[in-house]
């Protein structure tokens, strides 16, 4: 009998809450021979489904990576994966958030096809939404804002343009956070435009700060703000119930949106 080619799944495992998977992506886990998950995001949900009582047969290889350690390095999670699909496995590759965001997916789903190795993705809720709208900021809305950039701290966002109309999402952006702050406060977004952190999004230290680009860095260092976390600029920021009133008053131009 010759045996079933094995695939890789990309699967994007959402924020860390286990219902804020997909469908497709449960199924894929369903199936699995092997889970290579990833630790933030992807850890959460696995511990959440056996919570709930859902049972996977697969075994479960943690890749995790730490802020600052690559537990793996990704040439060698490469390999893995197209190792394990040769032997005939149906491998998930389990993906904080999504694996198109900030999360190389497209440079994995690379190797498996120049290995020759059958692969496809599955989407996952991105953190870049979801976690701010755990502190009731949504990333855009009409007349307060109508586009948001999703940038991580390494990023250059001195090039960042707009005013506090247009969001601006920092992934990964805690240990640059002070330096993000004054860059930003020095463009059209002035130093009193609303800033939110929201860290360990659905995990047991999920925490919301609410400040602004002149206060946040200082009010990070005071409450010892860790990653993971989303940091959120602009206008939207104000609507969150986190907001004090000096920040919510910013936004009387808010307008319902199925007006
Ligand atoms: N692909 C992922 C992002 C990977 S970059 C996605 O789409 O969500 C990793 C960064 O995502 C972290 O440094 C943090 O900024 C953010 N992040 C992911 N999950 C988070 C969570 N549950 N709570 C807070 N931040 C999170």
């Amino acid at each position: 009998m010759t045996a079933l080619p094995g695939r890789v799944t990309l699967v994007g495992a959402g924020p860390g809450d286990p219902g804020l998977l997909t469908v497709r992506g449960l199924r894929a886990l369903e199936s699995a021979d092997v889970i290579v998950a990833d630790r933030l995001g992807a850890r959460g949900v696995l511990d959440g489904l056996a919570a709930e009582g859902v049972v996977l047969a697969a075994e479960v290889l943690d890749v995790g990576k730490l802020p600052g350690h690559h537990a793996v390095p990704q040439d060698a999670i490469n390999a893995l994966l197209v190792h394990l699909a040769r032997e005939g496995k149906r491998v998930v590759r389990l993906k904080g958030g999504d694996p198109y965001v900030f999360g190389r997916g497209l440079e994995e789903l690379a190797a498996c096809r120049e290995a020759g190795v059958q692969v496809e993705v599955v989407p996952g809720i991105t953190s870049a939404i979801s976690v701010p709208a755990i502190a009731g900021i949504p990333v855009t809305h009409r007349g307060l804002a109508t586009a948001f950039t999703v940038v991580t701290g390494h990023d250059q966002i001195r090039e960042l343009g707009g005013g506090r109309d247009h969001t601006v999402v920092l992934l990964m952006g805690i240990g640059t956070l002070a330096h993000a702050a004054m860059t930003l406060s020095r463009g059209d977004r002035g130093a009193d435009c609303p800033v939110a952190i929201i860290e360990d999004g659905h995990g047991p230290g999920q925490r919301v700060t609410v400040g602004t680009l002149a206060t946040i860095a200082h009010q990070a260092a005071l409450r010892g703000v860790r990653s993971p976390a989303v940091v959120i600029v602009g206008d939207v920021v104000s609507l969150s119930p986190y907001a004090p009133s000096a920040i919510a008053e910013v936004s009387p131009r808010a307008a319902p949106c199925d007006a």
